[in-house]
């Protein structure tokens, strides 16, 4: 009871601020049992590399992730115990062999507990995973889906995981500052993108967030371009879409530039695009429907004589995951909260020509939003360039 009365004055309020006080100290197995208000009866198994990351604050290996009131259990293999202690050393690390494997662990868990619901990922499990465990832990116990409660909570970012991505988004403006000097005629998309990655990984990257896109001229219009041999010609505009993982969390960011002097119809797709994005970010806060911001953006795009050009959402939410729940699209009737970190990506697409991307991430934090791409959105011109 007094948990619940302190829980309704924590709620995001209208205003949207991020909720103070208890629930700032809790971590993110404590944020889970208090979400689904969890019994001493219920219990949590988790799969989702991405939910266990989240739940155990830092474990990257595989297996799976138990949390009951009573206990925080990691259940893996002997190549990932010690890991696992040491990512996370809130965990009591249960190892699994040949003859014990991870259900026969679970169920030996839910029994000692006294568990009689057990909450599991329908959204991730294969069916023959989940056949085997409703199998192995027993009649006696339930089983019921966590629809997604993981990821309902890691929508909203907590100051520390803001950091985090802060810092994976300042690696993706450098990096992204230290390549356009180096970009010249007579070098192909591929290469470009082995520079940009090397870029990444030198200015501090774990890991890349996706494969990186680069897209030259008459590719501009293909989204998900794959950097091919295609070289670069002055005169061309270059899509480059890219990310770096850093801590665990992801960056996303975009930037169209031009090889010498664009044509004055790619000039006004830059404009057009660079317009949409700048009226979608001044729009984002927290109260706002999703698909009210992508409405913004799309009905400007069609207004400029690109109806149909601008083919895939606004945006997508961003963490440990590069694509997260809410997005900004035509669907998403999710409403804007404080703590969400989100991308405004729009682009026209014409066959034939090429195209043209602007992305930054932000954080929505009250009425203003947080621009976390650092780089400038000012349409670059890169001198022309003699072929190397
Ligand atoms: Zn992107
Ligand atoms: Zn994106």
């Amino acid at each position: 009871m007094m948990r619940a009365m302190i829980k309704s004055s924590l709620d995001v309020s209208a205003t949207g601020r991020i909720r103070k006080g208890v629930t700032d100290s809790m971590n993110a197995a404590e944020r889970l049992i208090d979400q689904l208000h969890m019994g001493a009866n219920t219990a949590v198994a988790v799969h989702n590399p991405s939910n266990m990351f989240y739940l155990t604050d830092g474990y990257t290996g595989e297996g799976v992730v138990y949390v009951s009131q009573a206990s925080r259990v990691i259940i893996t293999d002997f190549r990932y115990t010690e890991q696992a202690e040491r990512q996370a050393p809130g965990f009591r690390v249960e190892m699994t062999d040949k003859t014990r494997h991870d259900t026969n662990v679970l169920a030996e868990l839910v029994r000692a507990e006294g568990i009689t619901e057990l909450r599991v990922e329908t959204d991730y499990l294969s069916v023959d995973d989940y056949e085997k465990l409703r199998a192995d832990i027993g009649e006696e116990v339930s089983c019921a889906s966590l629809n997604k409660a993981p990821q309902l909570l890691r929508q909203v970012k907590t100051p520390p995981e803001v950091l985090t991505i802060r810092k994976a988004c300042d690696i993706t403006s450098e990096a992204f500052s230290a390549i356009l000097p180096k970009i010249r005629p007579g070098m192909t998309e591929k290469e470009l993108q082995i520079e940009l990655d090397f870029t990444l990984f030198r200015l501090g990257a774990d890991e890349l967030a996706f494969d990186t896109i680069i897209a030259s001229g008459e590719n501009g219009s293909l989204c998900h371009a794959i950097p091919g041999g295609r070289t670069l010609k002055n005169g061309d505009m270059i899509t480059m879409d890219f990310g770096a993982k850093v801590g665990g969390y992801c960056s996303d960011m975009t930037r169209t530039v031009a090889l010498g002097q664009p044509s004055a119809e790619m000039r006004k797709v830059y404009d057009t695009v660079l317009r949409a994005q700048s009226m979608c970010e001044e729009a984002l806060m927290a109260g706002k429907v999703c698909s009210e911001i992508d409405k913004l953006a799309r009905d400007y795009i069609d207004a400029r004589g690109y109806a149909g050009r601008f083919g895939h959402g606004l945006g997508h939410s961003v963490g440990i995951d590069i694509h997260e729940d809410p997005r900004l699209n035509q669907v998403c009737r999710d409403v804007l909260k404080a703590g969400i970190i989100i991308t405004v990506e729009p682009g026209v697409y014409l066959p034939g020509l090429g195209g043209v991307r602007i992305e930054d991430m932000l954080l929505i934090d009250g009425e203003t939003p947080r621009d976390l791409t650092e780089f400038p959105k000012t349409f670059t011109v890169l001198p022309e360039r003699a072929d190397r």
